[in-house]
């Protein structure tokens, strides 16, 4: 699973600098030509245990910030999550199934076409390579679809959320995405436990939890 431009004797720290020039060169969507890719230094660390994978950068979100998961309502439900198991941005990866905002007609954030995530789906077996965490956390319906392009699985959200699977190679843990609109279906509570899992999967001593 080597991506275009990585070769085995890449530095991880050069095999991803190349990764995020070839990512802010893509103009394969042709909707995304005025939106940001976000894919740099600000996504987390290279050699990190844990990756995050959400769905897309959001308009007031990572298209402003340029960071995943920060700047908007859903990004600080993702941070207290990730504090309540004692983790913080600096120690984990985090990246979306599509790395540039979609939005409608009406500048509105839209989700993402099946086509999109295929195309983008080629960055994310590329950032799996460079960053090789041991466990990846797909954060809603459209990361845990995107895995597919990558290595088919039949897992759903339905059946496998906050369970540990193997995928690939790596432990998977599918959640729901930490938007207001996923806490409909997974409520606060459940999500907090889903993240519990992660921390056992980590080998992590909880001292408290929120
Ligand atoms: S969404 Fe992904 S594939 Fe499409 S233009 Fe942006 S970086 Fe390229």
């Amino acid at each position: 699973m080597r991506g275009p431009g990585t070769t085995a004797d890449d530095t991880p720290a050069r095999a991803f600098a190349a990764l995020v020039d070839q990512v802010q060169a893509c103009r394969r969507c042709p909707r995304m030509d005025e939106r940001a890719r976000v894919l740099s230094a600000a996504n987390g660390r290279e050699g990190a245990r844990v990756l995050f994978v959400a769905e897309a950068p959001g308009r007031l979100g990572a298209e402003r910030t340029r960071v995943p998961l920060q700047g908007d309502q859903t990004g600080r439900n993702f941070e207290a999550l990730l504090a309540s198991i004692g983790l913080d941005r600096a120690e984990v990866f985090i990246t979306n199934a599509v790395l540039c905002n979609p939005q409608d007609a009406f500048g509105r954030n839209s989700p993402p076409t099946r086509e999109e995530v295929a195309r983008c789906a080629r960055h994310l077996e590329s950032t799996l390579d460079v960053i090789a965490p041991e466990v990846v956390v797909t954060l809603g319906r459209v990361a845990l679809e995107a895995l597919r392009h990558i290595e088919d699985h039949a897992f759903t959200l339905a059946l496998d959320v906050g369970q540990r699977r193997e995928w690939a190679g790596r432990v998977l843990i599918p959640m729901y995405h930490p938007g207001a609109r996923a806490r409909v279906h997974r409520p606060l509570e459940r999500q907090l436990e889903d993240f519990r899992e992660l921390a056992r999967v980590l080998g992590r001593t909880l001292q408290h939890s929120v």
